[in-house]
């Protein structure tokens, strides 16, 4: 395990602990879990802040050095709360579900077997989202699920400040495009995800590199892990079909 993983881990642990604590003990475990993460990403020439209550990492901080993800849920607790409350400041998160209908000229292609196109565009769309080989299968393949990171720019939960904020999504490849589904893991890149969009653009720039290339590594090491399993399998069916050509073999020369 590198020095990196072992602080990381280290730094879910004291969360955990600081879970069942007073609050000042908690506090200290929870700022000591947020510097460990500050060692791992290293010196930054955008700002790197702790949330005082997720200690997540983040480029914002609003009232009671919180991030935008805590303040945005407790005002969303405060309007659950409030009887009269009809401010609900809930994000559209939902997958868009909506399948646009094949243009005619595939219709077309499809149904006059006319595959080369179509292969092509297909290939195209799967180059969109995949590395071939390196982050995924190097041919398209229905099914495969891959994290994309995404930018957008939202006001603050507080304040005048628009935030510019990064966030990952996943996508099935599915008839021959990618479909943006919800999915259990995926990578919590350590970059922090919000920034205030009036940081110069270099910084920002910055940012948004990080955040993809962290994206990336994971995928690049879940296709890595992927591939091995794949290739196991084969090599075992490669092994099972010689053994049973080698006995059919032997029970030839009984003939
Ligand atoms: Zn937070």
């Amino acid at each position: 395990m590198g020095d990196d993983e072992a602080r990381l881990i280290r730094a879910d642990a004291l969360q955990d602990e600081a879970r069942t604590e007073t609050l000042a003990r908690a506090r200290e475990l929870g700022a000591e879990a947020a510097r460990l993460r500050m060692e791992v990403l290293g010196p930054k020439p955008y700002p790197v802040l702790a949330c005082s209550e997720c200690w997540q990492l983040t480029g914002w901080l609003g009232s009671g050095e919180r991030c935008d993800v805590c303040l945005a849920s407790a005002q969303r607790e405060a309007a659950f709360a409030d009887p009269h409350g009809s401010f609900l400041n809930l994000e559209d998160e939902a997958p868009n579900d909506e399948r646009p209908k094949a243009p005619a000229w595939k219709r077309w292609a499809t149904r006059l077997g006319i595959r080369g196109p179509l292969d092509r565009e297909r290939e195209a769309a799967w180059n969109q989202r995949v590395d071939p080989d390196s982050t995924g299968p190097p041919r398209p393949e229905d099914g495969f699920v891959i994290f994309d990171a995404s930018r957008g720019e939202w006001p603050a939960p507080e304040g005048d400040d628009l935030l510019v904020r990064f966030a990952t999504l996943a996508y099935r490849f599915e008839r021959d495009c990618w479909q943006r589904i919800i999915a259990a893991g995926g990578p919590t890149p350590l970059t922090p995800h919000a920034f205030p969009a009036s940081l110069p653009m270099e910084q920002l720039a910055e940012a948004w590199s990080d955040y993809v290339g962290e994206v990336q590594a994971y995928n690049a090491a879940s296709w890595a892990g992927e591939a091995d399993a794949r290739e196991a399998v084969r090599q075992q069916a490669k092994a099972r079909a010689e053994a049973q050509e080698e006995q059919s073999g032997t029970s030839k020369l009984l003939d």
